[in-house]
């Protein structure tokens, strides 16, 4: 089983990918994980892409879709987050997965308002060293700006500042939203409502696999 999760910035996608993964024992690739971990390691791609993801525009699908074609292999179930986020990644992902005699069995569409997702961004932190995400707003830590599990310093991710979160739900309105189209023509798209609790998403998630 192979499915795509779909979605602005800021909607649960991760989250939810993470626990799904687990139970269903798929593979979760975040290629804005990926990305990220490029530029902790200072590599050539990670510089590349360094300003372009500050400034919350999308890198060139060639570089993304190379990042994919290197990830992924025939024979295990992954769950994509993040990706595609164009028509020609999704065109894209179609061949490569025709070529390794895969396919796209769901994807998933999680909605939200530009409202929740901007509070939901900018109050977004994550832990340093042992990565552990937390919320100003929804789930704070109770050492306030320190890692409740390991006391190390929460930081914002730069590409969640108030500007760049308005270019992101931009470019995903210009660029990604297309995409529902393009899905819905293929009767593969699940529309999730994202407003609700973290378990009760998870419940329907797992019904619309089950089904
Ligand atoms: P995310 O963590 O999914 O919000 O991604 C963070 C940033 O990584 C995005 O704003 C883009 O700059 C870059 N990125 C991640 N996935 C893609 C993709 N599929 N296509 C282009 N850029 C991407």
């Amino acid at each position: 089983m192979n499915l795509v999760f779909l979605g602005a910035p800021g909607t649960g996608k991760g989250t939810q990918a993470v626990r799904l993964a687990k139970e269903y024992n798929s593979k979760h690739i975040s290629t804005g994980d990926l990305l990220r971990a490029e530029m902790d390691k200072g590599s050539e791609l990670g510089l590349r892409v360094k300003d372009i993801m500050a400034r919350g525009s999308l890198v060139s699908d060639d570089i993304i879709n190379t990042v994919i074609e290197n990830g992924l292999e025939a024979g295990t179930s992954y769950i994509l987050d993040g990706y595609p986020r164009t028509i020609a990644q999704a065109e894209f992902l179609d061949n490569f997965f025709g070529k390794m005699g895969e396919k796209l069995s769901f994807v998933i569409n999680f909605i939200l308002s530009e409202e929740e997702i901007i509070k939901r961004l900018t109050g977004r932190r994550k832990c340093r060293k042992c990565g552990k995400d937390y919320n100003l707003y929804f789930n704070p830590s109770s050492k306030g700006d320190d890692c409740e599990a390991c006391g190390s310093v929460l930081y914002q991710r730069p590409d969640d500042k108030k500007e760049v979160i308005i270019n992101r739900l931009k470019v995903y309105n210009e660029q990604t939203k297309p995409l529902l189209d393009y899905y819905t023509k293929k009767n593969i798209l699940k529309n999730i409502e994202a407003r609700r609790p973290i378990d009760q998403i998870f419940k329907d998630l797992c019904k619309v696999i089950q089904d």
